[in-house]
């Protein structure tokens, strides 16, 4: 097997461990539809040991690219962001600095000073879970607007659909260290060859499904 392949499965297996991803379950999805497969990220980040492992994993990605700072979107990239930094900085050996780029408005700014660090500054976005690229997308926005130039996007996950991506123009590099697909049925899809074909329950502990157990509750 291909090294980027099994790189790919020892991700799935540090996910999967924690119940950050469910491949094999039945939710209900924000937009209604249903599908085999969610993300959990938020049940990673307890477990330090492993979310240092996949970071380096990411830093070695990068390594070859002259980032100075790192940037993370508040929350979850705010934790990413410092362990990728932790890491470039004991590969390059040298000092990889780690800020976090907080909401404002529809975007997002760089503020605290933190502006000044990241300005005429190699930059490397960090992200867990990329969906649509519009976080991303605002993250750039925001390092740019700072004058830092930005180099990448490293993310623990890519489960974006290729053709609902934002565009975001000259990014030379964006390392995702695993790929979801989140397949996603319509109710009639599902009842005819999804999980509901098979009255498997949908579950009412993740996704839309506790919602779904609120409307059948007032019903
Ligand atoms: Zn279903």
């Amino acid at each position: 097997m291909e090294p980027e392949k099994i790189e790919e499965l020892d991700v799935l297996m540090i996910f999967k461990k924690f119940g950050a991803v469910i491949t094999d379950g039945h939710f209900q999805y924000t937009s209604g539809k249903h599908g085999t497969a969610y993300v959990n990220k938020d049940a990673i980040y307890p477990h330090t040991r492993e979310v240092s492992f996949l970071c380096r994993m990411l830093a070695e990605k990068f390594a070859g690219l002259d980032i100075n700072v790192m940037v993370g979107p508040e929350k979850s990239g705010i934790i990413l962001s410092q362990w990728i930094a932790h890491h470039l900085t004991e590969i390059l050996g040298r000092e990889v600095l780690s800020v976090y780029a907080e909401k404002k408005g529809n975007g997002f700014a760089i503020m605290r000073g933190y502006d000044k660090i990241v300005a005429g500054r190699n930059v490397l976005i960090a992200e867990d879970v990329l969906n649509t690229y519009g976080t991303v997308g605002r993250v750039v926005e925001a390092v740019r607007s700072s004058h830092g130039y930005v180099l990448g996007i490293g993310a623990l996950c890519d489960r974006s659909n290729p053709e609902a991506r934002v565009y975001i123009p000259s990014l030379p590099r964006i390392v995702a260290l695993m790929a979801i697909s989140l397949m996603a049925l319509s109710k009639e899809e599902c009842l005819r060859a999804g999980p509901c074909s098979k009255g498997i329950p949908i579950n009412t502990d993740l996704g839309k499904g506790k919602e779904l157990l609120v409307e059948k509750v007032r019903a």
